[in-house]
């Protein structure tokens, strides 16, 4: 999953070619949810 910079939409892979929300071209890949590992302090 992707995130597009300009409008946050997250994006598939078969969407990566453009945002189809605002038309950007330009994402950050989404971090898996589980990989944060926080301690309780
Ligand atoms: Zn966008």
């Amino acid at each position: 999953m992707w995130i597009c910079i300009k409008c946050n939409k997250k994006i598939t892979s078969a969407e990566i070619i453009k945002c189809p929300s605002c038309g950007y071209r330009l994402f950050r890949k989404e971090r898996p949810p589980f990989v944060k590992n926080v301690q309780a302090v």
